[in-house]
């Protein structure tokens, strides 16, 4: 089995017993149950649907290096140029497709950075941490797993390093080195997807320092391993996921990840799931490369779900008749141009990517840090066109339920109406999508996921070699011209 379909997927997850909470309440029988995080499930259920579909067989499949089987490109290692643009285009294709975050990309690029970091490890070490993870690799593309990244940890009192808290599991951490494996505890914050994935990719959330050894653990633990608890996040209006009708937004996919708290409470995990175990010096280069890859993807996936935003918010236009105004033109232009700009960056930082010393490729830093950059404001610029041009009414709209009610339901049609063509229906339906789509769950994703706004900042600045910049400044003002340059021309006044 190397490509599963979409329910396989969720009778795999089924088969898991996952412990969750939701809303406070213990998840009695599968989550993939669970309106909260159904969702979620449908979304990446889609990733597994749409390898299946032979006209996005070449985005969504890939030659697997290892065993030259075709596998999800959710699993693969990325071999060249091709396979990062690749990637990029199938993030946009997801985004168009659900509208949402379709959460596999995390565990992918924790995948090919704990692949180069292992490697680098063993050539300096001599180690055998690459190929404990070319077995574990193997068996993911395999069985087609969805494997989620853990990286973020509470990280405490923000001034100290882990070494330095006063509650040492603010950072995962070993607290046993048994011959057999290892035993963690902690917790990872903001995990997307974890709730509804069959393996947790557990990565340093920060370069470490000497003494914090216990804290430079990678390893892989199963999503029902004794010991891991899932705490299930709120989102902006989840509990509309439980209505029907129009006041919905997307239920059917949801809002972005479906993002948890997961603590691990004493894991046990065995020698052969563990990749990085106390060797402080590599945790700096694991971080910063899963960071960079997935800090190029945002111009993909989030360039697929502003088209669809872009398409509910043309579609909004015309529903109020404003859609022949030049001035609504040319918001819905500046849209396309936020849009395309991210993603032709994307793109490039895929084309410029190099090759690690593993093997694998790697995007260009300093075009994907300025991909999330550009995400941080655009996708709020984005959103702030679709509310000018879909009015008000997005934030006073009475519920839908005001539709059942026989007294006040004329009013509201008939107050609500616009454009004849187009019933009350669905431009509540439409409006409750552009709230839900441009809602603060979706925006803060934006702003802090795969980093904050300043973690792509300062490596902007090393990568953007200020002093050759100066270099050719003082070149082009002061130099000497090998070849004379052309005399300029007489001024006549
Ligand atoms: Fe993938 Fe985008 Fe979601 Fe990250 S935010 S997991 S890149 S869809």
């Amino acid at each position: 089995m190397t490509l599963k379909t979409p329910e396989q997927y969720v009778d795999s997850l089924r088969a898991l017993k996952i412990r969750a909470y939701v809303n406070g309440a213990f998840v009695e029988g599968s989550v993939v149950d669970h309106p909260a995080v159904s969702p979620h499930v449908n979304t990446v259920a889609k990733t597994y649907e749409l390898a299946h579909v032979p006209e996005h067989a070449e985005l969504m499949t890939a030659t697997s290096h290892l065993t030259g089987e075709t596998i999800h490109r959710y699993t693969h290692i990325h071999q060249g140029p091709d396979d990062l643009v690749k990637k990029i285009q199938m993030l946009r294709l997801l985004g168009q497709v659900t509208g949402t975050c379709f959460q596999r990309c995390v565990g992918l690029d924790a995948m090919n950075a704990t692949y180069a970091v292992s490697y680098e490890i063993d050539e300096a070490k001599g180690t055998d941490y690459h190929q404990r993870f070319l077995k574990y690799l193997e068996m993911v593309q395999r069985e087609d797993l969805m494997v989620a990244g853990a990286m973020t940890d509470p990280k405490g009192h923000r001034a100290k390093k882990p070494g330095e808290q006063e509650d040492p599991d603010q950072y995962v951490h070993v607290v046993e080195q048994r011959p057999d494996g290892v035993v963690i505890r902690g917790a990872k914050l903001h995990n997307t997807g974890g709730i509804n994935s069959h393996e947790i990719l557990v990565l340093p959330g920060t370069a470490m320092q000497p003494g914090e050894e216990a804290y430079a653990i990678a390893c892989a633990v199963p999503a029902d391993a004794e010991g891991v608890i899932f705490v299930f996040g709120r989102q902006s209006n989840d509990t509309r996921k439980l209505e029907k009708g129009c006041d919905i937004g997307n239920t059917r996919f949801g809002v972005v990840g479906g993002e948890a708290l997961i603590v691990f409470d004493d894991v046990f995990v065995p020698n052969d799931r563990v990749f990085l175990n106390g060797e402080i010096e590599h945790c700096g280069t694991l971080v910063n490369y899963f960071a960079t890859w997935h800090r190029a993807n945002y111009g993909g996936c989030k360039g697929g779900n502003a088209d669809v935003l872009i398409g509910a918010t043309a579609l909004m236009t015309r529903i109020l008749g404003t859609d022949k105004n030049t001035i609504v033109k040319d918001k819905l232009i500046e849209m396309v141009h936020l849009t395309e700009t991210t993603y032709a960056s994307a793109i490039g930082s895929s084309a410029l990517g190099y090759q690690l010393p593993c093997g694998s490729w790697m995007v260009d830093p300093i075009s994907a840090n300025t991909v999330k950059q550009n995400i941080t404001r655009n996708v709020y610029e984005i959103g702030r066109l679709s509310h000018d041009l879909a009015g008000g009414f997005i934030a006073t709209l009475p519920g839908t339920d005001a539709l059942d009610n026989p007294d006040i339901a004329h009013w509201v049609k008939k107050y609500y109406a616009a454009n004849p063509d187009y019933d009350v229906e669905e431009r509540i339906h439409v409006g409750r999508y552009i709230e839900n789509a441009t809602s603060v769950t979706t925006m803060v994703e934006a702003m802090h996921g795969a980093g904050s706004p300043q973690a792509q900042r300062i490596p902007m600045l090393a990568q953007a070699n200020i002093n050759a910049k100066i270099a050719m400044a003082k070149d082009v003002i002061h130099g000497k011209d090998d070849v004379p340059g052309l005399p300029l021309p007489m001024n006549d006044l």
